[in-house]
């Protein structure tokens, strides 16, 4: 039921103002305003979207209140509310009337319409982040100066009184297809909040203007004039921010990280302004709205786990944030140290990258942990000399020590000689712990002697010998107490021996062999001369000096070959002169020139049975 003569169907897409201003229309009021006043209620509370407007139009139009509060942008304080979604006035376009001439011009062909009423405004039109028709795909048209005061808001009265000629309007329309930005503003505005997560978070205008504002330095650099921007420009920086902004944190970061390397490479003063520009100036100054403070937020954070920021520094007010990095500048302020000393301790310790030696002293970045070490390291720093004196290691075992890395020097030079490495106190005296404890404890029942001497005793090499002591590998360890450091450690060269030995060649020294042979060295000698037994060299597990050996192989294929005129006497039992006949008598004779080998061998196959 409704108290109008003539009542209108409420179009799904209008604005609440319009379809007041369409009904006032349809009903021969010249205005809005003067329609609203006739029936008892305020047009700018319509505008406003009231609860007592939207039930008073409820009746009069005889639209349900549900799909009223629906095309209404209801006033909450400072903020517009369109189905539930917020937005604050500058993103609201009302004085300005922003239109699609195709969708007038279709309005225009609705005869089942009066004559007077057939043009309304939609709701999404009001919007500012929406620049594009969805139905006909082209740019809305604006129009600047629409009507005085009495005529604001009242579209159906401002198109009558204007009556543009939208044919030609259209003609001179951009076309497009609505941005993901345009869609995803229209789908909050529709169904409340879509699934694109980070974005969601934020009201709907903090969304909107952020995706613009990334967009416009993404798009226009970071010193870009946000009031040179044209429509058009901003239609495109805001899909260029929601492209990012769409993707959640971890692209905000990634985008942001893009301008720090940016900054890198210019010569500007670390800071906000200099980092993202006007993006920052808007979040920092420009506005105080919490509703941006998540995007602040994930902004200082980032900034301070990257870049040398810290307590002291300002990102969005004074940063508290503790500080993950320094550069060279920061740190050589705070520890009052030159930067040059600290530069060069930074690089050779590792620390700073060797690629960073181009860079100026602010952007070098030092891991704001391991700042403070290095600095004391520095300050106590020991040369190479006198850390080994320190050490108290004789020179070659220094090298020794080095080399195997048993003492690391915390600036070390990549080229340069090793004379010019430095090392901390701390480093050599977490050495000398080591070596003072490296006995296991046991009580030592050999001689001792320091690694030098012990290594000489034991043939073998000194490396081998701190090898086997700091790798807990010596039972028999003794700290001297009347000297310092490494030498006052003592081995036993006996236990040494065993933990070094090679392992067994196999074969019999000279001395063995002459046993098995029953014969002389002088003997055995000339037999290796001429070659009757192979000699073989082979190294001493024990000495490790190389030897000459005879492989029990070659001992007993001589010994199954030949027989010596005494070993034949034996085996025949008989005298040694009666053995020497028998051989003479079968014309037998010796395999050897007895005046040589000093002594006389057959060969056995010929000694007849
Ligand atoms: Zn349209």
């Amino acid at each position: 039921m409704s108290e109008l003569g003539i009542t209108l169907p409420l179009q799904a897409d209008q604005s609440l103002a319009s379809f007041c201003s369409q009904v006032a229309s349809a009903n021969g009021a010249s205005s809005a305003r003067e329609f609203c006043m006739h029936m008892g209620m305020q047009f700018q509370h319509v505008v406003d979207g009231t609860a007592e407007s939207i039930e008073r139009l409820a009746v009069l139009s005889g639209v349900g209140v549900s799909c009223l509060s629906k095309a209404a942008v209801i006033k909450q304080g400072g903020m517009y509310l369109i189905n539930g979604e917020k937005l604050r006035r500058p993103f609201l376009r009302r004085s300005r009337l922003r239109y699609c001439p195709a969708c007038l011009i279709g309005d225009n062909a609705r005869e089942d319409r009066l004559p007077q009423a057939r043009l309304y405004g939609r709701r999404d039109w009001l919007v500012s982040f929406i620049r594009t028709c969805p139905v006909h795909q082209i740019e809305f048209a604006t129009l600047e100066n629409p009507a005085g005061p009495s005529l604001l808001h009242d579209f159906t009265a401002v198109m009558r009184d204007k009556s543009l000629d939208l044919d030609s309007v259209l003609a001179g329309s951009q076309g497009r297809n609505p941005s993901n930005f345009e869609q995803y503003v229209t789908g909050r505005l529709t169904n409340g909040t879509a699934s694109v997560g980070y974005l969601d978070l934020l009201p709907l205008y903090a969304a909107g203007r952020s995706c613009e504002m990334l967009g416009a330095i993404l798009e226009h650099g970071i010193k870009v004039a946000s009031d040179n921007i044209s429509e058009s420009q901003w239609w495109s920086c805001a899909e260029s921010g929601f492209k990012v902004m769409s993707n959640g944190e971890e692209a905000i970061r990634e985008c942001l990280t893009a301008f720090h390397d940016r900054f890198f490479t210019t010569s500007r003063d670390i800071g906000g302004r200099s980092l993202y520009g006007r993006f920052y100036e808007w979040l920092a100054h420009e506005n105080e709205d919490s509703a941006y403070d998540p995007i602040r937020d994930l902004i200082r954070a980032h900034a301070v786990a990257t870049l040398p920021l810290g307590p002291g520094d300002e990102m969005f007010g004074p940063l508290t944030i503790p500080r993950r990095w320094h550069s060279v500048h920061t740190a050589a302020r705070e520890f009052g140290v030159h930067p040059k000393r600290l530069r060069k301790l930074a690089i050779g310790a590792g620390l700073a990258k060797e690629a960073a030696i181009d860079l100026t002293d602010d952007r070098i970045l030092l891991d704001a942990s391991e700042v403070e070490t290095l600095i004391r390291h520095g300050r106590e720093a020991l040369s190479y000399n006198d850390a080994r004196a320190y050490v108290n290691a004789p020179r070659v075992q220094w090298e020794i020590l080095i080399k195997l890395g048993y003492v690391k020097p915390f600036v070390e030079t990549a080229t340069g000689p090793a004379l010019k490495a430095k090392f901390s106190l701390s480093e050599l005296d977490r050495f000398l712990a080591k070596i003072s404890r490296s006995g296991i404890g046991e009580p030592v029942v050999g001689e001792t002697y320091t690694i030098p001497d012990a290594s000489k005793r034991a043939n073998c090499k000194a490396s081998e010998v701190i090898d086997l002591l700091l790798q807990g590998e010596l039972r028999e360890v003794a700290i001297d107490t009347m000297t310092s450091g490494f030498l006052a450690v003592q081995v036993n060269p006996s236990e040494i021996r065993r933990k070094t030995a090679l392992i067994a060649h196999g074969g019999v020294s000279l001395k063995q062999a002459e046993k098995k042979l029953q014969t002389s060295s002088q003997v055995l000698r000339a037999l290796l001369e001429l070659g009757a037994i192979a000699p073989r060299i082979a190294i001493n597990p024990t000495n490790r000096c190389p030897q000459t050996i005879i492989y029990p192989v070659d001992l007993e294929s001589f010994k199954a070959r030949y027989v010596s005129l005494n070993n034949l006497a034996i085996e025949r039992d008989e005298h040694i002169r009666r053995t020497k006949k028998f051989l003479n008598d079968a014309g037998i004779s010796a395999a050897f020139d007895p005046e040589k080998v000093h002594a006389t061998f057959y060969e056995r196959v010929k000694i007849p049975v």
